[in-house]
């Protein structure tokens, strides 16, 4: 009795939040105050933000009471809210929040620009979103993040798992994983667990209690929450027994005596000492009576419960496989957002590549003491961060709200194209001559090359190519050029280009082959009009040939296009949800098609009522590159639509199909078959459909036969039939699939002044290899579609570049196969200070390094905000039955197969 009497008196004495010693037999509750603060969703990031009741006010709200109470904490996800509080307030209220974090009661949870998609995010805009607002928090308040809290995406990545344990995460959280599986979980206790993403990282995971990321039901008292329900001297004990009974009932499904759960919701705390009053007189009550109810909660950080948790000794189970897709209903998968909105998610993927070999370019010109401006790169990393939120590139934000993303994106990159166009004025020593980059979309002419020919004015065409030892290999230019002029091109020497030119429908392509040079950035060619006959570029004639669905192109494989009809019962398709009614059909009659037979390109064009399709091959090699005009989709018999390409080869895959995880490393994916987990999967197609970001790839049995498709942004797809790949192209909806959008996924354009649904060129590469002997080079193409050269134009008769120092040249060693090692270079905090990155695109064989004697390296996490000697020896270790392999050590100069190293270089 004294013993209790005096434990009772100890917590008592310590105010809430701090509970320094508690009786073993206690179930310890930490919550976790947050707010949910999507970067645009049914409104703008402006809007929420200034909203009456918006994030300004959030911010403001749950800081002064933390202020005035150290028992308090709040966890803060968004950065790109945060900055922007930030940059509003005062020396003295700066000094308060600092203060705030070295007490811990505010933590960063994540810490990235915003909470990233994990389905449809390349991997190199979730490390660049990550490292920006990583950099934000290490430059202000010295902080680094420890905790991953991704409780809003629909389902979780590999890549993610990988990358949280790299970014030093000591844990993550998750809200949304699949219904049954969570069932499964918590009458398992195994709503906690290691993911093991690969033989090297591991990750402590925790689900959310019932899926979520809000407070226990009856106890969300924001004030912008119409049910709740106040506190009150009746109600107080009822109340707190209800409560109590909820963690008792939470506890079931958790090994241990410690839980945890959020206390928030999307927007929520913009009144916090409301929160926190209605919320202490239940917390008291239960606390001041522990004998009754057996239970102390406090408030806390994740940070603060998972350190709690690592010291209980218990052994958590283990997972390998990822969390796609995510269903919350037996015919609801969350599968169509993989495709949603194709225009937004090219748009991101291509800007995304650019923006890698921009700001290599940008480093290197700085490194040679050239004034940059790096606003320019801080507007584009903050744009391209944004569209990285979990309702930005997933498509299930409103029209308006995209549109937004989109004007913030198109601004910051017409800037930093500006700040390219000075460097080459600089580095030529011209000025006032512009260098401009051609419309992206293949329908529109290319100006800054027709009009100046047009007055037969010679267009110089500088090529950045930011490629490290690849030199001598050959890659393909190809740009639009004038129906009815003779064209020449000329290279830097003087001498005539070989190319072939292909018109068709008055719209005419040139292809030049190009030799690789990584001796320098910066090359270029010469394009003028051919006046003395002596150009060497051919225009090729057509040949009709006849196309039918079940034609072999190339004699190698079927290209279908068809559609599946979308449900239309209260379970519907919709931005999030895909729901076909049953199996596709053909999209389309045939029109017509032919064929063009060049020494340079083999291409075969054909087409449907309803698309176009270009199929190129070069040197007549087994790589095909397929382009795809999808026109209008024709949903006037409010009918909603889905359309598919399908690539039917003759491998024997037996329901096995691999997808890479953004970008990064191969999933392998079975037919109706989860590999963890007994689920039964009702919906054959949806349920099957995985987000593809990079590749997809079947093969037989022993790997010899092997097919893999590319794809140029993120997009769902599938292998529903022997041998056959399929991916989704776009959807056009007339219905909402109620998941809280209240919009319907119909994007439209304008064509001589009719309504039409938004037009797509939409790009593929198909190649045919045999994945034991050539088990790189589907990553090859990767590399190439990655790191494909920038083309700027400009009007003049000649330029000379002169060239830039560069200190890494030699910092990847030369290897005897093809070079697949991606160099990043980025400023970092300080003037002569750089972020560098290498990643190893190699399945098999390691990149050596050479480190240059006159710069310092110090290696470090992902994100660059810490030492990695430092993480590996603080982080916490989790016990599990995992089989401990011993794996290769890679040295310090070492970069293995599929692996990226970091480190803060200083000048
Ligand atoms: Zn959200």
């Amino acid at each position: 009795m004294l013993l209790i009497f005096i434990l009772i008196f100890n917590i008592q004495c310590n105010y809430l939040g701090q509970v320094s010693q508690i009786r073993s037999d206690l179930i310890r509750v930490y919550l976790f105050p947050h707010s949910h603060d999507d970067v645009g969703w049914i409104k703008t990031i402006n809007e929420y933000y200034f909203d009456y009741h918006g994030v300004q006010q959030i911010i403001n709200s749950y800081i002064e009471e933390l202020i005035k109470d150290k028992s308090k904490h709040f966890s803060q996800v968004e950065v790109a809210y945060f900055k922007m509080w930030w940059n509003e307030q005062n020396n003295t209220m700066k000094d308060n929040v600092k203060q705030l974090i070295q007490n811990q009661q505010l933590e960063f949870l994540s810490g990235g620009w915003c909470m990233n998609d994990e389905a449809t995010t390349y991997y190199e805009d979730i490390i660049d979103q990550m490292t920006l607002g990583h950099k934000f928090l290490l430059e202000n308040f010295n902080y680094v993040p420890s905790i991953g809290w991704q409780i809003d995406t629909f389902g979780h990545s590999n890549t993610q798992a990988l990358f949280s344990n790299m970014m030093g995460f000591n844990a993550w959280f998750l809200g949304r994983i699949d219904h049954q599986e969570r069932l499964e979980r918590e009458k398992k206790k195994e709503l906690e667990f290691v993911i093991h993403s690969d033989e090297e990282n591991s990750i402590f995971t925790h689900i959310n209690y019932y899926g979520f990321y809000s407070s226990p039901q009856g106890f969300d008292f924001d004030i912008s929450n119409p049910k709740r329900n106040y506190v009150s001297n009746e109600n107080l004990e009822q109340k707190s027994e209800g409560l109590d009974q909820y963690f008792k009932q939470q506890c079931k499904s958790y090994r241990g005596k410690i839980l945890a759960h959020t206390l928030g919701m999307d927007f929520e705390w913009s009144n916090a000492s409301s929160y926190f009053q209605q919320m202490d007189l239940i917390i008291n009550r239960i606390n001041n009576n522990s004998h009754k109810f057996n239970m102390i909660i406090e408030y806390g950080t994740p940070k603060q419960y998972i350190q709690a948790l690592n010291q209980q000794n218990v052994s958590y189970p283990f997972q390998k496989e990822d969390f796609f897709p995510y269903s919350d209903h037996p015919h609801e998968y969350w599968s169509g957002f993989f495709t949603s909105r194709p225009s937004f998610k090219g748009y991101v993927k291509r800007i995304g590549r650019y923006f890698q070999q921009v700001k290599r370019f940008y480093s290197l010109v700085q490194m040679n003491n050239i004034i940059c401006d790096e606003t320019i790169i801080q507007d584009l990393s903050e744009a391209l961060g944004t569209a990285q939120h979990h309702d930005a590139i997933t498509g299930t934000a409103k029209q308006y709200v995209i549109n937004d993303y989109f004007n913030l994106i198109h601004k910051a990159y017409i800037k930093m194209d500006n700040q390219i166009s000075s460097f080459l004025n600089y580095l030529s020593n011209t000025s006032e001559i512009l260098h401009s980059q051609c419309q992206f979309n293949e329908s529109d002419t290319c100006d800054s090359l027709f009009y100046p020919l047009s007055q037969n004015k010679t267009v110089i065409v500088t090529i950045i190519d930011t490629k490290i030892n690849n030199d001598g290999q050959q890659e393909y230019l190809k740009m639009l050029i004038p129906k009815n002029l003779n064209i020449k091109v000329d290279d830097e020497l003087g001498n005539p280009i070989k190319g072939e030119i292909i018109c068709i429908n008055d719209q005419c392509t040139l292809y030049i082959p190009r030799q690789i040079n990584n001796s320098k950035l910066l090359h270029y060619i010469k394009i003028m009009v051919d006046f003395d006959n002596n150009s060497k570029i051919i225009r090729l004639d057509p040949k009709l040939i006849e196309i039918k669905k079940d034609t072999k192109i190339f004699d190698k494989f079927i290209l279908n296009y068809k559609v599946y009809l979308s449900n239309s019962s209260s379970l519907s398709s919709g931005a999030y949800i895909f729901r076909p009614i049953g199996n596709a059909t053909d999209y389309g009659d045939y029109l017509s098609a032919i064929q063009f037979s060049g020494q340079i390109i083999q291409q075969i064009y054909f087409e449907k009522t309803t698309l176009k399709v270009w199929i190129s091959r070069f040197d007549n090699q087994d790589i095909f590159y397929i382009d795809t005009f999808l026109d209008s989709i024709d949903i006037s018999d409010q009918q909603g639509r889905e359309i598919i390409l399908q690539i039917h080869t003759d491998i024997i895959n037996d329901n096995i199909f691999f997808t890479n995880s953004n970008g990064f490393k191969f999933q392998k994916r079975r037919l109706n078959h989860r590999e963890s987990q007994n689920i039964k999967i009702k919906e054959k197609i949806a349920g099957n459909y995985f987000p593809i970001n990079g590749a997809i790839m079947i093969m037989n049995k022993d790997g010899n036969s092997a097919c893999a498709v590319l794809n140029d942004r993120a997009q769902g797809g599938s292998s529903l039939i022997q041998g056959v790949i399929e991916l989704m192209l776009q959807r056009r909806l007339v219905r909402d699939d109620n998941k809280g959008l209240f919009e319907i996924l119909d994007e439209q354009e304008i064509i001589k002044g009719k309504k039409l649904g938004i037009r797509q060129m939409i790009s593929h590469t198909v190649i045919f290899y045999n994945h034991e002997q050539q088990t790189n080079l589907l990553r090859e193409f990767q590399y190439q579609q990655d790191l494909q050269p920038l083309l700027y134009f400009s009007t003049q008769p000649s330029i000379r570049y002169s060239v830039l120092q560069d200190l890494f040249q030699e910092f990847l060693i030369k290897q005897s196969d093809i070079n697949l090692s991606k160099l990043y270079i980025e400023p970092w905090l300080q003037k002569n200070q750089y972020l560098v990155r290498v990643h190893n695109m190699r399945e098999e064989g390691i990149q050596k390094l050479k480190f240059p004697k006159e710069l310092t390296f110090q290696e470090t996490t992902l994100t660059g905000n810490q030492e990695l000697k430092v993480w590996e020896h603080n982080r916490l270790k989790w016990s599990d039955k995992y089989p401990k392999e011993q794996n290769y050590q890679y040295k310090y100069d070492e970069v293995g197969p599929m692996r990226i190293k970091t480190w803060i270089v200083t000048i």
